[in-house]
């Protein structure tokens, strides 16, 4: 006979996470929801939005940080859920510079962290953003296929980045960009480093703005690097710890591959928090039209075509929160990634994310399809999240890999 006495598995959130919740939620329902249409329309980076977030201490480093290292690992999917349910475009723009944060505060130095990192939130009365570039117009999903150069000057101890990188979003109107360059080209994706871009840096600029399809209000662009000089120990990690890896390749023992593999694993749950928010959002607001809505002299609701969409939207997007749940806990306490469930959680929320937002304009009818109604544009808002961080193509193979233990192609 067993005991349940004491088991320690639970799925309800603690008190501090559920203030965390209701916190970003109210941000989310009062702030967020009201100016979504609007900067979806002026295809613009949102920032008296930003600096809203900035004055309540939701766009800081601080409360980043406080979400990363949550012990249960779901603070970040639970913050993120909430701001992605207010809107998508305003919600990518106060937390894109989570992300690129989260690319120097995971590998790089203390002092790099502590010099970087809070110059991209800067301080409420003046906001500043962070860009992460790794993409690249021919190597999108093949990041190993980066052209941008970094040549290390022996002389003047300086690193200097030529290249041209694109779909990086802030890029181009952050003040600290990271940028993914190629310092031994013949190592592919093993020679690769990144490298932090000080604010007014000569040499980088904004090259085309995207105009997109959905998430309107977070800015994309292509950020050219022409002879960007920066100082040695820029290099994110140092230069002494990035030759000893390189040594360790050219001897044929780094374990290199692996480890970027383990840090996609980790981040990206929190993506599939982000098209948990936009499902949600969708089917909310679904279902209270469909209690409201009047046909044939019954609420379609009442109607078992419209109940069942409900039914299968309310499953998916459950199935897809205990996903990245589990993939958020399982990073946050060590665990080890078997069948890459953090691929597999960003894949569910992010494919539920398009059908539930589809499905949502066809409860509205003819009115899901203006711009009268939001779910129109959480449809379209929706799609990125089975493109960025890895397409669900992407997604599918590191999954296939990881499960058959094979080179899947
Ligand atoms: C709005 C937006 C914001 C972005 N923000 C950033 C950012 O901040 N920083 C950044 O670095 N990048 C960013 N990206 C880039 C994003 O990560 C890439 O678009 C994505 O990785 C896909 O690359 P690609 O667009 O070149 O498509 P491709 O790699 O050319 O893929 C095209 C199609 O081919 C499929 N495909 C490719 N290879 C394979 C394969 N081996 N097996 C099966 N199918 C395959 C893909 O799944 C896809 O369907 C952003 C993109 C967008 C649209």
């Amino acid at each position: 006979m067993t005991s349940t006495e004491g088991a320690p598995f639970s799925l309800e959130l603690g008190d501090d996470l559920r203030e965390v919740q209701g916190w970003v939620h109210e941000f989310a329902r009062d702030v967020i929801r009201p100016a979504a249409q609007e900067w979806d329309e002026r295809e613009e980076t949102p920032w008296p939005l930003i600096q809203e977030a900035s004055k309540i201490g939701l766009y800081s480093l601080d409360f980043f940080a406080t979400q990363w290292l949550e012990p249960t690992g779901l603070g970040i999917p639970v913050a993120f859920e909430e701001l992605f349910w207010g809107d998508a475009g305003i919600a990518l723009s106060i937390v894109g510079t989570g992300l690129a944060a989260a690319s120097i505060a995971a590998v790089g130095t203390p002092e790099q962290t502590g010099e970087w990192v809070p110059q991209m939130f800067g301080t409420p009365d003046d906001v500043k953003l962070g860009a992460f570039c790794a993409s690249e117009p021919d190597a999108g999903s093949d990041v190993g296929a980066i052209r941008t150069r970094a040549v290390y000057e022996e002389a003047s101890d300086e690193w200097v980045l030529n290249g041209r990188k694109t779909w990086a979003t802030n890029g181009g109107i952050a003040d600290v960009h990271v940028v993914v360059a190629s310092v031994h080209p013949e190592l592919g994706s093993r020679g690769q480093a990144s490298f932090i871009v000080p604010p007014n840096t000569p040499g980088l600029k904004q090259g085309q703005k995207f105009r997109k399809h959905g998430i309107r209000a977070s800015h994309t662009a292509e950020v050219i690097l022409d002879d960007v000089r920066l100082p040695g120990s820029l290099i994110v990690g140092g230069k002494e710890r990035f030759d000893e890896r390189i040594a360790r390749v050219r001897e044929g023992k780094s374990a290199k591959a692996q480890a970027a593999l383990k840090t996609f694993e980790t981040t990206r749950p929190s993506v599939g928090a982000m098209a948990l928010g936009v499902a949600r959002a969708a089917y909310d607001y679904a279902l209270e039209y469909a209690r409201e809505r009047e046909q044939f002299g019954r609420k379609i609701g009442d109607f078992q075509a419209v109940a069942f969409k409900l039914a299968d939207m309310k499953c998916q997007i459950d199935a897809a929160r205990l996903m990245v749940w589990r993939a958020a806990w399982m990073a946050r306490n060590g665990k080890e990634f078997t069948s890459a469930e953090g691929s597999m959680a960003k894949l569910m929320a992010s494919e539920a994310a398009v059908r539930c937002t589809e499905e949502a304009i066809q409860i509205l009818g003819g009115n899901g399809y203006t711009r009268e109604y939001p779910v129109e544009r959480m449809h379209r808002d929706s799609k990125i999240f089975t493109i960025f961080e890895g397409t669900s193509e992407i997604q599918r193979l590191v999954i296939g890999r990881s499960i058959t233990g094979l080179p899947v192609r």
